[in-house]
């Protein structure tokens, strides 16, 4: 099953209880989103992409298949290089992916072959650019369109590729080779079918232990070795490896919500347990995960989401309530995943992350299996 399509003839709104009530709050809402300077300047500039360059400076830009923390040719791939060329063919720097939306992150990228693919995402220009070492928008863009094409998750397939290329399959840095054994999946072949499987699949098949994955799930564009809290997320999180169920980014990198150096273990597991709880709040309440980082950092965001649920469904919740919610959804998901067999022996990274180095910091993953078992310790 790939996807389930409702064809509705007519469409109409919510209902709100009290609409004069959701629109002031509402307004003060988009307010707050565009005062911030991720929200309002950086994501409606360049998109999700902004953070190419940004966490390449930062030295825990995964490439090579996770062996480096810095790409030669970032750049090459970064959301800047995507607003010139698209701009320049016709297509969007940047536009909102749905009505409404005041931060406008997303984009349309015009390919030299005439067909179009939107959005190209952070995560997906890093997985098949710095991770492959391949330092080409329009392969990026292509081997994106393909994905989307066949239904399959380009982080994912980004880190199947990473391993393949690993194995010698393919060479690092190869872009048509990759296109053309991405083309494979749609033609039902073997290499196609082992693309699909995903990355532990791939490693296990190719004899391949250096497999970015948690719980099946391809780790994303950040590396757990200088990015730790993110790292905890993604040992954690009941979601497989998911940098956005705890993106601790934000205060690792951004300075959002406080700081906490990303190189040094202290404070992350406390980091990434306070993110996956809102995260599973905020997630719940249809917003866009990206307003998370005014809500992070303005004491009146959290109030005014609250404020909104309040008066589009005539209840009366308060911010604890919310954050109850949060972590009532993290322990339903972890029974899930207990009754389908998953134990603490799932919540970690490779092996690779505790015994490699990653320059240019040198760090490990340091933080310990007991340490990462405090994360649901509520
Ligand atoms: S809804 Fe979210 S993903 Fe879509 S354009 Fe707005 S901020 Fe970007």
């Amino acid at each position: 099953l790939k996807a389930i399509v409702i064809d509705c003839p007519k469409t109409f709104d919510a209902p709100v209880a009290d609409p004069e009530r959701f629109k002031a709050a509402a307004k003060k809402f988009a307010k707050i989103l565009l005062d911030h300077p991720v929200c309002g300047q950086g994501l409606p500039a360049y998109g999700t992409n902004v953070l190419m360059n940004i966490i390449n400076e930062a030295g825990t830009i995964p490439t090579r298949n996770f062996r480096f923390g810095r790409f030669d040719k970032a750049a090459e791939v970064s959301g800047e290089k995507l607003a010139e060329v698209a701009t320049a063919r016709g297509g969007k720097a940047t536009h909102a992916c749905h009505p409404g939306c005041v931060m406008r992150c997303s984009n349309v990228y015009p390919m030299p072959n005439g067909k179009v693919c939107a959005p190209i995402e952070y995560e997906t220009a890093w997985c098949f650019g710095p991770n492959l070492e391949i330092g080409d928008l329009d392969t990026v863009a292509m081997l994106n369109y393909i994905c989307n094409d066949v239904g399959l998750d380009t982080i994912d397939v980004g880190c199947t590729l990473g391993v393949l290329m690993e194995a010698g399959v393919m060479p690092f840095g190869d872009s048509q080779a990759a296109i053309a054994a991405l083309e494979e999946v749609a033609q039902g072949t073997p290499l196609g079918r082992v693309i699909g499987g995903g990355p532990t699949n791939a490693g296990k098949l190719y004899g391949v232990t250096r497999v970015p994955a948690v719980k099946g799930q391809g780790i994303p564009a950040y590396d757990p070795r200088s990015c730790k809290g993110n790292g905890v997320t993604y040992a954690t999180t009941p979601m497989g490896a998911d940098h956005t169920a705890g993106y601790a980014v934000t205060a690792n990198i951004l300075n959002v919500g406080g700081t906490v150096d990303p190189t040094k273990k202290e404070g992350q597991v406390e980091l990434s347990r306070n993110l996956q709880v809102a995260t599973a709040a905020v997630d719940s309440t249809g917003l866009c995960l990206f307003v998370a980082f005014a809500v992070l950092d303005n004491p009146e965001g959290l109030p005014t989401v609250v404020e909104m649920l309040n008066a589009q469904y005539g209840i009366n919740l308060t911010v604890d309530d919310v954050i109850a919610l949060g972590q009532n959804i993290l322990k339903v998901e972890r029974e899930f995943n207990k009754a389908a067999g998953f134990t603490k022996a799932d919540d970690r990274l490779p092996e690779f992350f505790q015994i490699e180095d990653l320059p240019p910091h040198h760090t490990k993953f340091d933080i310990t299996d007991d340490e990462l078992d405090e994360v649901f310790n509520f």
